[in-house]
């Protein structure tokens, strides 16, 4: 019989009844040092309390108004965003998939209006993920997400990740956009090095192409930059976010130049909750958290700290683990075990990891994790690996 919950996730025999910071907590009191984080969403952790602040006064008076209306927290947010980003305008979405969906029709639209109709393709890459929905499995391509969904959204071609010379050929005159994670997240951490993102944006710059990246998981603070591409020293012309950005409550966005996004005219878009006055009053509280220089140095030492322990982790235990890979606190340890052991190991030791493509377990903790947690993470990682070498 089918369970009243439709069965598309495997479920780790894990329930939670609270979150305190870094930490997820059973109704039996086992607490779980949580390196995961909702996949990259609670970027404060769990029940912060500028956040909880922030959604309960915002609960008290208004939980929802249309787009039809002026919503004073998204234009404040909305403001925040383009004050801090190479954004000139942004519209506000519930997921990152919703946030895919946009930001194609804003690429397509935008050669529709320069007279050039059929500049619809985008081009993708192999292990990227882009959400859910048709765009985004369309976009990201691989067998595993649109195997029997029927005809796809049309328009993609797919590239193998990192192949340059492959982009170079591929673009041509139906080119609409190039659209890329600057972290592979759900592909196993696998960055795009700076370099290369400089030359795609340079070849995107060459042909007249639009570049979309999708910080959905990278964004938000989680490579020590508010945004990855900032380390690269370049601008996307259109941007996916999502996950960190509401800190848990559902928010995304698709930050735009004013250009990439002159044909999103009224009645072009629009959604019933994107950008309601509860998530934005919270996306609100995220970015004062987040975006200050103090916030970001520590995403970046902590970082370090991370990664060389976790280096001496992959040393000592080389039958488990291969290497270290990501940026700030999007690191992945890629396996040599099967992934999903160490990932279960890790909840019989109590600490969270996620999986990934790639045989690669993800830590994406909290950006407030404590460096007297991260000893505790790598406590608890090396009995996790000690635990899968003798099993
Ligand atoms: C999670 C994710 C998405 C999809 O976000 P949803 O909120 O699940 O729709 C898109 N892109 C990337 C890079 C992601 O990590």
């Amino acid at each position: 019989m089918i369970p009243s919950v439709l069965p598309t996730y495997n479920r780790a025999p894990l329930s939670f009844v609270k979150g305190e910071g870094s930490w997820l907590i059973e109704a039996d009191g086992r607490r779980f040092l949580d390196l995961g984080a909702g996949i990259a969403v609670n970027a404060l952790g769990h029940a912060h309390p500028a956040l909880v602040k922030a959604l309960t006064d915002q609960a008290q008076n208004l939980w929802h108004v249309s787009n039809l209306y002026q919503i004073p927290q998204q234009q404040a947010l909305a403001d925040r965003l383009v004050e801090a980003t190479f954004a000139d305008t942004v519209f506000f979405t519930n997921s990152g998939t919703e946030a895919c969906e946009l930001a194609v029709k804003m690429a397509r639209k935008y050669w529709y209006d320069k007279g050039q109709p059929d500049r619809t393709d985008i081009i993708a890459f192999s292990g990227s993920f882009h959400g859910r929905s048709s765009a985004g499995i369309a976009a990201a391509g691989s067998e595993k997400m649109t195997k029997g969904f029927g005809p796809l959204l049309p328009g993609f071609k797919h590239l193998e990740w990192r192949d340059f010379d492959a982009l170079e050929a591929a673009i041509d005159d139906n080119t609409a956009a190039v659209l890329l994670e600057p972290v592979q997240g759900e592909g196993g951490i696998r960055p795009l090095p700076d370099d290369e993102l400089k030359a795609i944006r340079a070849l995107c710059d060459a042909t007249g192409c639009l570049l979309i990246l999708d910080e959905v998981q990278c964004g938000m603070g989680r490579s020590g930059r508010l945004f990855a591409h900032e380390w690269a020293g370049i601008t996307p012309d259109i941007m996916m976010v999502a996950k960190g950005i509401g800190g848990g409550f559902p928010l995304g966005a698709v930050l735009a130049s004013e250009e990439a996004a002159s044909g999103m005219t009224a009645g072009t878009h629009g959604s019933t909750y994107g950008g309601n006055p509860l998530g934005c009053a919270v996306g609100c509280a995220v970015m004062d958290e987040i975006d200050t220089p103090e916030f970001l140095d520590a995403v970046n030492r902590k970082s370090g700290m991370l990664r060389q322990k976790l280096e001496g982790l992959v040393a000592a235990h080389p039958e488990v683990f291969e290497e270290v890979r990501g940026s700030g606190l999007m690191l992945g340890l890629r396996c040599k075990a099967p992934n999903m052991d160490v990932v279960a190991a890790g909840y019989d030791n109590l600490v969270i990891t996620v999986p990934a493509g790639d045989n690669v377990i993800r830590l994406l903790p909290p950006l407030t994790l404590s460096e007297e947690e991260i000893a505790e993470a790598l406590t608890r990682l090396e009995a996790a690996a000690t635990q899968v070498e003798t099993a």
